[in-house]
């Protein structure tokens, strides 16, 4: 072969016909016919994706497999270069004219009745807090069924699940208009359905929930407790599910720790892909409320934004009420916010969530609750497991929000000793380091407990 002149398609080829005997047809459609030979070039090939989405997860999930199947059939190694390249034209640059976006009637967008429009995917900002629960979920929206399913998406309140959930939904609506779309909450749905049932409409129900095409639960974590919805529920994701239908649903924990829920409903849950939504960062906070001002068309000079940024680090609905509030008072007074309007005006706002209102009982009663047990239970003398661990928890989190001492602590655990505290907060720690799941459930039942002091 003549130096410059190599054409390795052949072997590309090969390599894809191989591998799609070996994986799953979703997996190959999916990946694999998204991706594009380009050319050869000295020892590697040039291949496109239509994304930065495709690139990580193609590198990520292939590479090693495609580089091992090109040796085994060329005999040299050829390595794969991935460029990104978009297939479709380009959006139209929308920079001079961003509240453009979120003007549907600009656009002349479709209107889903339950759906939010403001929910899509433009507004819905990025952070490596939040990064793989977007790109699942725009992987979604763009092969709805294809790509992953069923997905759950589960985070504490006010972290973007309504909306990333609804985003999916609003992209399905404009791409795929033939699709029906349903979105419902969990609430709703078993409302309807305890409805349908004493009415006598049952039939009507099941024909309305295993005719969809996408199907978006919120918030599940209503669900326990309710058996004969999830009967149903686990019904209609079975039909669903074998006709290749795309699942979605969101949760505020994840699934392994909602109680009372069936274990067939839940091996359901946790059988696609699940994933979860963190707390957003300082800088993913500060790009958050910028994009918000700029939406609203308003001026809030950056030492604000610093301001409202460095003392909200819960979630992004608490950045939205803040800036509602402070928005609220500018047009009242009509004059620019000021560094000490905004402290003045969001002063409540900042000790609430700096947890000075949290009282020991809240955080007992929250963090039982959420394990199924009773104040007193985490106050009192039983060492059973299923009690100690969240005791341990509750003091650990008493400790983290809270100005309580240890002894003041344990004299409200019981009349422990203050070395019985210390040992709980060790313990829990210690476990954070090497249970992954640990941090987001003390993540959010901080939030719980906050939300419920206000
Ligand atoms: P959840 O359902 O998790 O409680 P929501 O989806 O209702 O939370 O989000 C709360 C509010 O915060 C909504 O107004 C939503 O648009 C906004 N929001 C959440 N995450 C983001 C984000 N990453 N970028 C922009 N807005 C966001
Ligand atoms: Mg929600």
């Amino acid at each position: 072969m003549e130096p410059g002149n190599w054409n390795y398609s052949i072997f590309w080829k090969e390599a894809n016909n191989q591998i799609q005997n070996s994986i799953t047809d979703q997996e190959f459609q999916m990946w694999f016919k998204n991706m594009n030979y380009i050319e050869s070039r000295e020892a590697r090939i040039i291949i496109s994706v239509p994304s930065s989405f495709y690139k990580d997860q193609v590198t990520q999930r292939y590479l090693s497999m495609i580089e091992g199947k090109l040796l085994e059939l060329s005999g040299q190694k050829i390595s794969i270069e991935i460029i990104i390249k978009n297939i479709r034209p380009a959006a139209p640059e929308k920079k001079h004219q961003p509240l453009k976006s979120i003007n549907p009637a600009a656009f002349k967008k479709r209107k889903h009745q339950q759906l939010n429009q403001e929910y899509n995917f433009e507004r819905f900002v990025r952070g490596e807090n939040n990064d793989f629960a977007y790109m699942a979920s725009f992987a979604m929206a763009k092969n709805p069924g294809k790509a992953y399913n069923p997905c759950l998406i589960y985070g504490g309140v006010g972290l973007g699940k309504t909306h990333l959930l609804q985003a999916i939904g609003n992209a399905v609506y404009q791409d795929f208009p033939e699709l029906k779309i349903v979105y419902v909450t969990a609430e709703t749905f078993t409302n309807e359905f305890i409805l349908a049932i004493k009415e006598n409409k049952g039939h009507q129900f099941k024909n309305r929930y295993r005719t969809v095409d996408v199907l978006l639960i919120d918030d599940i974590h209503f669900l326990p407790g309710k058996v004969e919805t999830q009967e149903e529920l686990f019904h209609t994701f079975n039909a669903l599910y074998d006709a290749n239908k795309q699942l979605v649903f969101t949760c505020d924990r994840p699934v392994s720790e909602l109680k009372a829920l069936s274990d067939r409903l839940r091996s359901r849950f946790e059988r696609g892909l699940n994933v979860d939504l963190q707390p957003p960062n300082y800088e993913t906070r500060l790009a958050i409320l910028k994009k918000k001002i700029e939406e609203k068309k308003i001026y809030i000079n950056n030492e604000v934004a610093d301001l409202i940024c460095q003392n909200i680090k819960t979630n992004v609905r608490d950045l939205e009420k803040a800036l509602t509030k402070l928005l609220a008072y500018a047009e009242l007074v009509d004059k620019e916010i000021s560094i000490d309007i905004a402290q003045r005006q969001l002063k409540d706002f900042f000790s609430n969530h700096q947890g000075k209102n949290v009282s020991l009982e809240l955080i007992q009663k929250v963090v039982a609750e959420y394990f199924g047990l009773s104040s007193v239970d985490i106050r009192g003398k039983k060492r059973t497991k299923a009690i100690v661990y969240p005791r341990q928890i509750a003091m650990y989190i008493t400790r983290d929000i809270t100005e309580f001492s240890t002894t003041e602590v344990g004299l409200a655990f019981g009349g422990r000793d203050h070395t019985t505290v210390m040992h709980a907060c060790q313990r829990i720690e210690d476990r954070m380091k090497t249970d992954s799941m640990l941090e987001p459930t003390i993540q959010n039942l901080i939030r719980n407990i906050k939300e419920a002091s206000l």
